[in-house]
């Protein structure tokens, strides 16, 4: 039995109809992982919807009514590209209260996992890229309010950026800063460039790698952001990890991670153009959660987005990522 808690619903899924967001993988996940005996039952923990306190920490109050009284104009239900409903929104708010639990289960455990989440698109005032409220961040402000962390880390891996993530937690003002702090160092090679900011991080540090020539069109600077060209293949894709990871925790020591372990970096994806195998999202994986549980820091994972073409794929990416965390974990208690 895994050494920590998969928070998970089956009311997850999202009521979207016929989408390339395929909302069954849920389902899919949490069954793959019984019938592979990765999991038990006990190990299963049931999320509460988060509260409206809890989401209002991180959104605005005109947009939480909005979605509240199903009030969003045309155009921003357009810009979130999902069709909106009421069970919508449940569906949202469950998977939040799924990261807070989980985020919380990870300060005991050492880890734990939220078997949906990572809407990393979603900002303050709006909705976007399917995402409609964003559960990282609303789990952060969470159990920071309630003074169980101070400093937390994102290290997001989903092909596209979080930049609602980056907004959310940015500092402001950020052109003042800027001027004050000098310029982001950049380093490059073939395969990518990485940005540094050059402001002093707040309470919340942000890491993303993502695809450059992939949506968001607009990306808000995160603390670090590591751009790959297309078709970057897994040794130059785990090699920038690692020095994203480096320079990360050279600059921050966080409290929490919140691991958003998204399977679209993979190169059957119909929605990134980076070329991971099944494997390398695997050793992307065991990267990150070795980071954090050899420096001993509580890391919470969310699975965000996946959109290959076999849906079963990306189901295996995602029970993969619960595998490595499994052996990892596991190793950890027995010395
Ligand atoms: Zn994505």
């Amino acid at each position: 039995m895994l050494p920590f808690k998969l928070v998970y619903s089956d009311a997850y899924y999202l009521p979207i109809g016929t989408h390339i967001f395929p909302a069954e993988k849920y389902r899919m996940v949490a069954s793959c992982l019984r019938e592979k005996g990765i999991a038990a039952e006990d190990n299963f923990h049931h999320p509460q919807p988060a509260e409206d306190r809890d989401v209002l920490l991180v959104h605005g109050e005109y947009y939480v009514h909005k979605l509240r009284t199903g009030t969003l104009t045309a155009r921003e239900e357009l810009e979130m590209e999902i069709p909106f409903s009421d069970e919508l929104v449940n569906a949202f708010w469950l998977n939040a209260g799924g990261s807070i639990l989980a985020a919380r289960q990870s300060l005991g455990d050492g880890i734990s996992f939220n078997l949906g989440g990572g809407f990393h698109h979603a900002f303050p005032d709006h909705g976007e890229g399917f995402c409609m409220i964003n559960d990282v961040a609303i789990a952060i402000r969470s159990l920071q309010r309630e003074k169980l962390v101070g400093r937390a880390m994102v290290v997001d891996c989903d092909v596209h950026q979080g930049n609602g993530t980056a907004v959310i937690f940015g500092r402001r003002p950020q052109a003042a800063e800027a001027e004050n702090h000098g310029k982001p160092a950049v380093t490059r090679d073939q395969f990518a460039w990485m940005r540094e900011s050059a402001e002093p991080p707040g309470e919340v540090f942000t890491v993303s790698l993502h695809q450059e020539n992939n949506y968001p069109v607009w990306k808000p600077p995160s603390s670090i952001d590591v751009n790959f060209v297309d078709g970057t293949e897994d040794q130059p894709y785990l090699d920038w990890l690692a020095r994203a990871l480096d320079a990360a925790f050279t600059n921050f020591k966080p409290e929490l991670i919140a691991y958003v372990a998204g399977a679209d970096p993979y190169r059957e994806d119909q929605l990134g153009g980076l070329n991971l195998t099944i494997d390398g999202l695997r050793r992307r994986d065991e990267l990150v959660l070795r980071a954090a549980r050899d420096r001993r820091i509580p890391v919470f994972v969310t699975l965000a987005g996946g959109y290959a073409r076999n849906v079963e794929d990306t189901v295996a990416i995602h029970c993969n990522t619960v595998a490595s965390a499994g052996a990892i974990y596991s190793s950890s208690h027995s010395k």
